[in-house]
């Protein structure tokens, strides 16, 4: 569909650049990204892609929002405390931009729940605090043949690194471990709420790229941001051959 004469201004910015342009805006406008977690990283990803004008967003999490949590999860205010998170988002989210349809699920993803949930998505990026939610959202990715972005972030430091199934590395090729075992309950980390902001926009970043198809992703390279010393690393990964990305 052409874009509508307000399409046109709210986009100017877009549509001026040489990488983006009407085609780019229109690609946008289209595409559907599924994102785990409304959290710290969720909050800046989230909102960047509704900014750019993503067509449809489908945003998972369980949580209720607590006063610790406004440090760093900028979707929500004092008004928000106590509240379903995915509510809150959902509310701040289409007030941002209209033309995002913003899609909320209130639940933990699973094995199965996952696959359901990535179903027509042209996307999945991983806004997860834990573990075991990036290794079960690496794996669907690489069932479903889906990209996806994950990030991780502890105090001052970040990783994040892009997936594109049967041609990249994957998430299990870089982290190995079981993540069956890693703990259920993780102990509360570290954070300054800048890291996540850096890492959750260069998730959104990521889509936005991967989307258009357009400059160089992190598809075989883990970038580790230390915001300490102000290093961005980008680290070329490898496909491993006893991976189950390889099979
Ligand atoms: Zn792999």
């Amino acid at each position: 569909m052409p874009l509508s004469e307000e399409q046109k201004i709210r986009y100017a910015r877009q549509l001026i650049s040489q990488e983006i342009g009407e085609k780019g805006q229109e690609k946008l406008l289209k595409s559907k990204i599924l994102q785990i977690g409304a959290g710290g990283l969720g909050s800046p990803c989230s909102m960047y892609l509704v900014a750019a004008g993503i067509g449809e967003l489908t945003i998972v999490d369980n949580d209720i929002l607590e006063l610790s949590n406004l440090q760093r999860q900028i979707l929500y205010d004092d008004s928000s405390l106590n509240r379903v998170k995915v509510e809150v988002a959902k509310e701040r989210l289409n007030d941002m931009n209209s033309d995002t349809q913003i899609i909320i699920k209130k639940m933990y993803v699973d094995d199965k729940s996952i696959d359901e949930l990535i179903k027509g998505k042209d996307y999945i990026v991983d806004c997860s605090d834990n573990a075991k939610t990036k290794f079960l959202v690496n794996d669907a990715a690489l069932r479903n043949n889906v990209k996806c972005t994950i990030a991780g972030v502890k105090d001052f430091y970040g990783q994040i690194m892009t997936i594109n199934p049967k041609k990249s590395a994957c998430y299990r090729c870089v982290f190995f471990g079981e993540p069956e075992k890693l703990t259920i309950k993780e102990e509360p980390l570290p954070v300054i709420g800048v890291t996540p902001g850096v890492l959750g926009t260069l998730e959104a970043l990521e889509v936005i790229k991967s989307i258009l198809n357009i400059g160089e992703t992190l598809e075989n390279n883990l970038l580790m941001v230390n915001l300490l010393n102000m290093s961005f690393d980008k680290i070329p990964v490898q496909r491993h051959e006893k991976c189950i990305c390889s099979k």
